[in-house]
């Protein structure tokens, strides 16, 4: 690669110098000899997978995620496991235990989250492509900071089997790579039925991206566009809304109600989610072993206790909050009604257009430090979590740049529409 460039961005928490799959036989297959970074909830045979947490520090899973056997089987050669925010939850790669990974445009700024590393790989040039999650914008949000290209697919396209769960029902693995047919190129790779993934759904992906959006109708939500948006970056993105019309495609204003809610029930069902997944860490089963000889219960809690950082323990703490007895029905419950709000704004504007588009983050990249405040933070995805809510297809392309920081023009689309949201940012590009 790669190999031996030097990781002056703290993209990676393990780089692999030997290569694990090499055989006598030469390489062949539609990645053959490509080094391909993969974010740390990913598991890989005899390669550290720590989820960026103290907690996994130490663990060498026995398996390959469904992804990885994939793109080995094609003859990509794993660069390396990269940086995130612990178990993805975070919107700029500082919430790590390894770490904050630094943006290659601009190493004052974040990368963004969570698979802030891979998209900082890329964009460093140490590997062409990488895979990385996206649960709420994890994919979407660094490549928009980090001025690359990042799809996140239908969800059940590609499998999750070996994805390390945050959020199980919002969560998808995807390709993250420099330009809109690298994505489609790792794509092809990693979609299709896997029995493994009890979600998984049997649409792979044969594309070879087209620039011809002629015809095409393109919806732009006003709420995209609403408070919190940064002045410049809605500019920006306007001019290359404009130029997906010169391309031949037809603008449709139209609204997004349930944005109001979006965002409120994203983070009640992710932080739900989360507490629950999250409970099988106790300092015995994986990572480094505790010492368990005193109550099982006092161990638990002080591995917990110390080994989990400030966000994931919050989040823990919100979520079995919202799926108590007694406020089950008060935020749960509400929270997935919101959701279905949101599953059908999308069904009724898709009858009326092929795809959405609008910015994919508020801003540019943060400053380091700069989003102490997690209530801050949280608001930062608003544009994100609509898509993961919905299980829509989503992509993120460069469109620009505010103060010589990148800025993201998203295309959203028809669930297994991934092919028409490639085809629009392809056209952009
Ligand atoms: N920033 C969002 C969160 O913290 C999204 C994270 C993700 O997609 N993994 O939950």
């Amino acid at each position: 690669m790669a190999g031996e460039q030097e990781d002056q961005f703290n993209a990676f928490i393990t780089r692999c110098t030997t290569d694990r799959d090499k055989s006598d036989r030469q390489r062949t297959g539609r990645l053959a000899g490509q080094y391909i970074a993969v974010k740390d909830n990913i598991t890989t045979s005899g390669i550290m997978t720590t989820c960026g947490s103290a907690i996994l520090n130490g663990y060498i899973p026995p398996y390959d995620a469904h992804v990885i056997t994939k793109i080995v089987n094609e003859g990509a050669i794993i660069a390396g496991k990269t940086n995130m925010d612990e178990f993805g939850m975070g919107t700029t790669t500082e919430n790590s235990a390894f770490g904050p990974t630094r943006n290659p445009v601009n190493p004052e700024r974040v990368p963004g989250g969570s698979s802030g590393g891979s998209a900082a790989a890329v964009a460093a040039g140490l590997v062409p492509m990488a895979l990385g999650t996206d649960t709420g914008g994890s994919i979407r949000c660094p490549a928009s900071f980090c001025g690359i290209v990042g799809l996140k697919p239908t969800y059940s396209r590609v499998s999750r089997y070996g994805l390390i769960a945050y959020a199980n029902s919002l969560e998808q693995i995807g390709p993250m790579a420099r330009t809109v047919t690298g994505v489609s190129d790792l794509m092809q790779v990693i979609a299709g039925y896997d029995s493994r993934d009890a979600t998984s759904t049997d649409h792979p992906y044969h594309h070879t991206p087209s620039a011809d959006i002629s015809g095409k109708r393109i919806g732009v939500p006003e709420e995209f566009f609403g408070t919190g948006v940064d002045a410049h970056v809605a500019e920006t993105v306007r001019k290359a809304i404009d130029r997906l019309e010169a391309g031949g495609a037809e603008i449709v204003p139209c609204s997004m109600k349930s944005m109001a809610y979006a965002l409120a029930a994203y983070y009640v069902i992710c932080t739900s989610e989360a507490s629950s997944n999250l409970a099988r860490y106790d300092g015995v089963r994986y990572g480094v072993p505790v010492d368990t000889t005193p109550q099982w219960h006092d161990a638990f809690r002080a591995v917990r206790g110390e080994r989990f950082g400030p966000e994931v323990q919050r989040r823990i703490l919100l979520g079995t909050f919202a799926l108590s007895a007694g406020y089950y029905g008060k935020y749960y419950a509400k929270a997935q009604i919101a959701r279905q709000q949101v599953r059908a704004d999308f069904d009724r504007l898709f009858q009326e257009v092929d795809l959405l588009a609008g910015p994919t983050m508020p801003t540019v990249a943060f400053r380091l430090g700069e989003m102490a405040d997690p209530l801050s933070m949280y608001l930062a995805d608003i544009l994100t979590v609509p898509a993961n809510l919905a299980g829509v297809p989503a992509i993120s392309v460069p469109c620009g740049t505010v103060d010589g920081m990148p800025v993201g023009l998203q295309v959203m689309g028809r669930p297994f529409d991934d092919e028409g949201v490639v085809d629009a940012a392809y056209a952009y590009e």
